[in-house]
């Protein structure tokens, strides 16, 4: 998952603007970062890193323009070079820049189809690029050296029937303006707003979360539908067109754990999603006849419904857990080595909370069982009398393919497994998960009328492209991927023989 935030005829400084709207989408990724500005050229900026860390007084003062876009990075898989940061820029058939947040589901054949176009070589592993030059192509096409805005719309038209997946874009035409699009489905999140200039102009932004709008002062924020793109040309009204009409599935794990609880996607206020899955949540424990004297949440994502589940089940709620918020999400660490240590580095116990007590932990979601099997052992540590552990989401059983790092069925600790071989995997005395219909349950409680797309759990892959065969060549390409990345960090960790 990442991050993303375009903006056009803004009268403050675009970089400036951007980069804010950066740091607060920064929980969508924390891998790299990347900004590029639009004058009369585009000027761009990127690497590893947080926000924070990439940018420097110097390098802002160089990105002018009243228009850009930038992009938090997060990757899904695969390794985490510079090469891949976002935004990517090309010069054909004239400046186009580009910032996605997803994943491109047939990404082998759209790299065949370009490579026999014979126009492009891709410079990264990162699925934007395919986004890019097949946009590229597609507007060579048509030959003109200025788009309008109907070849543009056809050049994306085409884009949406070839590239399959899951993503939401924003891309900016050089001489011509932004374009903001989203994959027919709608997976992947996108809203946008404007705001009035001091000189009553209006500029418009696009982003993948509202929250960065809301900070800035955009107003009438509203989601771009699945299968929409929307072109915005500097000091004129966008213009919206439906490109694709399929069903709108969006992605049920922004509501379980990537988006900020202060977001609101796709009309649905996250926050409240979240209070209704420890609703849930609630009525399953007391199914199971279970008892705890404290609720104890593991941070952040789990603490909107960890609360709400004890204030149903009459138990008292306490931050045991303690998260040191000055490093990334372990997630996002390669390598499992990597993973396990940084889970104790995040997090600690408060020992007056555990000791001689029956604790019930709830998270957001046990992917590969690392974190939960450790902080069960902390809360043991602690002097926890017994441990239950409560997932807000249902046992994740099939990879992500439209984003979201779970990526083999293999690695999936609930993978054919019942709650109590779960229980027994992490150490905990008993293990509650969310049922689908609970989840869905929450998010029509929450007012969506939508159908989520819950693959990860369900193992309904929304887009036609996705069948069991697809699926295990994108395992098979994950896992070798993963195999290339332990050879070069072994590679890394070897003495030098010079
Ligand atoms: P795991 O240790 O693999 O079971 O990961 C589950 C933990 O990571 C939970 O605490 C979640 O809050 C968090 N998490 C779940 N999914 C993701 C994801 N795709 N990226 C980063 N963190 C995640």
């Amino acid at each position: 998952m990442c991050g993303f935030f375009g903006v056009v005829g803004s009268e403050n400084s675009a970089c400036h603007e951007i980069y804010e709207a950066l740091i607060s989408l920064q929980h969508r990724g924390q891998d790299a970062a990347g900004i590029v500005t639009h004058d009369d050229r585009f000027h761009l900026k990127k690497g590893n890193g947080l926000v924070r860390d990439v940018f420097r007084l110097k390098n802002m003062e160089r990105l002018t323009g009243s228009s850009g876009i930038g992009q938090v990075r997060y990757p899904t898989f695969g390794g985490s070079t510079t090469e891949d940061a976002q935004p990517f820029v090309v010069n054909y058939p004239y400046g186009i820049a580009m910032a996605h947040n997803g994943n491109v589901t047939n990404g082998e054949e759209v790299k065949n189809w370009l490579s026999s176009q014979k126009r492009t070589i891709l410079h990264s592993s990162c699925d934007v690029e395919l986004i890019l030059f097949t946009l590229a192509v597609e507007l060579s096409e048509i030959g003109d050296l200025q788009p309008d805005s109907e070849s543009v719309f056809a050049a994306l038209k085409k884009v949406l029937e070839r590239v399959q997946g899951a993503y939401s874009v924003a891309t900016l035409i050089s001489q011509f303006g932004m374009v903001a699009f989203r994959d027919p489905n709608g997976i992947r999140p996108m809203v946008m707003g404007s705001r009035e200039n001091s000189d009553g102009t209006l500029s418009w932004a696009c982003s993948s979360e509202n929250i960065p709008l809301e900070i800035l002062g955009y107003k009438n924020v509203e989601m771009i539908k699945a299968g929409e793109a929307v072109i915005f040309l500097p000091g004129k009204d966008p213009i919206r067109k439906q490109l694709v009409q399929r069903a709108h599935n969006p992605c049920i794990f922004e509501h379980v754990y990537f988006a900020r609880p202060d977001s609101i996607i796709d009309d649905v206020s996250v926050y409240e999603a979240r209070r209704n899955l420890g609703k849930q949540l609630a009525n399953r424990w007391n199914e199971r006849g279970l008892k705890a004297d404290v609720v104890i949440p593991v941070p952040d994502s789990a603490c909107t419904s960890a609360s709400t589940m004890a204030q149903h089940i009459g138990v008292e709620y306490r931050e045991g857990l303690v998260k040191n918020r000055y490093i990334g999400r372990t997630f996002i660490m390669p390598g499992q080595g990597d993973r396990t240590s940084g889970v104790r580095r995040k997090l600690n116990s408060i020992r007056s909370e555990f000791e001689g007590k029956d604790v019930l932990l709830v998270d957001d979601s046990v992917v590969r069982g690392t974190t939960s099997r450790q902080i069960v052992d902390l809360a043991r540590a602690a002097g926890a009398r017994k441990v239950f552990f409560a997932s807000c989401s249902p046992p994740v059983q099939f990879p992500c393919v439209y984003g979201v790092d779970m990526s083999t069925r293999a690695e999936l600790i609930a993978r054919e497994k019942s709650e109590e071989q779960i229980a027994e995997a992490i150490g905990a005395d008993a293990m509650i998960y969310q049922p689908i219909s609970s989840l869905r349950k929450a998010l029509k409680d929450a007012g969506s009328e939508l159908h989520y797309c819950a693959a990860c759990f369900d193992g309904e892959y929304p887009t036609p492209e996705v069948t069991a065969e697809t699926l295990s060549a994108i395992e098979a390409c994950r896992l070798g991927e993963q195999e290339k990345l332990k050879e070069e960090s072994a590679e890394d960790m070897s003495p030098s023989r010079g």
